[in-house]
């Protein structure tokens, strides 16, 4: 099968903080665009920026003659809505022979259902979740984690590689999705014990600011440290571009593929309940690095 290089046609579902900047780097590279979005706002203004693209009524409309179908949804309920289940889906307008890449942060179970679904019409599905946030979403340097078959990753690289810079093939349906739930358990979970370490050290009179430099040449050093804690944490900005209520998701999906394998990990379970609190005290709008505030707020419990 020919890899799909420009000028092929994709249909792009979801232009939020993330599916924006992925849209536009697939326009800068030469895709051809065919757009839907339920916010007809988010539409009008990436068509604004990139007026080579085109607007669509529904997900069955974005994906007619299109090679291939990119979903950059808020979860994989929404994504077998949008693709399979709910009113003019894209399944409808998909031919035999294109592809689907699931770019959301889906579950995995769901994800393995919706391939056998779409194989059933001739259409094969990646799982291509990411991880980089939106800045690497808007410099094209996204990490992409791959569930599927080679093949089929072959065909989509050149998409692949106009949006991410490093491009892992997991293994079947459902691999890239695993693994983009996972690498996000450790993502929170070094958040928060930077968080809380923030706290306690403040409480005792150390300055955060040092506390974060400290860490960063020190053996505490995370991505959380390096890249959220003098940024978003420490100047109370918090404007990472990354929900609270998608990170409890992902967490959520986590604890659920452990579940269904039936394995006990205490810890996982733990942080699935953290945020999932947090979410409920916070709201799931807020940014995730407000998970600070969450910590202080618990803290100010006393013991
Ligand atoms: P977002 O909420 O900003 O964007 C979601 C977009 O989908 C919105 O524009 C919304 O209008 C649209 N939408 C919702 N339902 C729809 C439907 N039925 N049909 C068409 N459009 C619909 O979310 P985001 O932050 O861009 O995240 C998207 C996905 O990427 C999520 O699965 C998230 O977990 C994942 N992710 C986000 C980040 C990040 O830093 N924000 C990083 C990595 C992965």
């Amino acid at each position: 099968m020919t890899p799909l290089a420009p000028p092929a046609t994709i249909a792009f579902l979801g232009l939020g903080m993330m599916g924006r900047p992925m849209a536009a780097r697939l326009v800068e590279a030469g895709f051809k665009l065919r757009l839907f979005d339920i916010s007809q706002k988010a539409v009008s203004d990436f068509i604004g920026a990139h007026p080579s693209a085109l607007a669509t009524a529904s997900p069955k409309a974005a994906a007619q003659g299109a090679d291939a179908l990119i979903t950059m949804l808020p979860d994989g309920k929404i994504v077998r809505q949008a693709v399979i289940e709910g009113r003019d889906a894209a399944r409808e307008g998909l031919v035999a022979g294109a592809l689907v890449l699931d770019m959301s942060s889906s579950n995995p179970v769901d994800t393995q259902k919706l391939a056998r679904d779409l194989a059933a019409s001739g259409v094969a599905l990646l799982d291509a979740p990411v991880s980089g946030g939106v800045k690497r979403a808007i410099d094209g340097s996204l990490s992409i984690m791959v569930g599927g078959a080679a093949a089929d990753l072959e065909r989509a690289r050149p998409v692949f590689a106009a949006m991410g810079r490093t491009i892992t093939l997991c293994g079947p349906a459902g691999a890239g999705h695993t693994m983009k739930a996972l690498n996000n358990y450790l993502s929170a979970a070094g958040l928060v014990a930077m968080c809380e370490a923030l706290v306690v050290g403040e409480a005792f009179g150390l300055d955060p600011g040092t506390m974060v430099d400290v860490f960063n040449s020190s053996t505490g050093k995370s991505k959380a440290t390096e890249v959220k804690g003098r940024q978003f944490v420490v100047s109370r900005t918090f404007a990472a571009g990354f929900t609270t209520g998608l990170m409890a998701k992902d967490l959520r999906t986590a604890g659920e593929v452990a579940q269904h394998l039936e394995l006990n990990m205490p810890m996982l379970q733990r942080a699935v309940a953290y945020w999932n609190d947090a979410n409920g005290k916070l709201g799931v709008a807020a940014d995730h690095t407000e998970i600070f505030r969450y910590a202080e707020m618990l803290a100010e419990e006393g013991t």
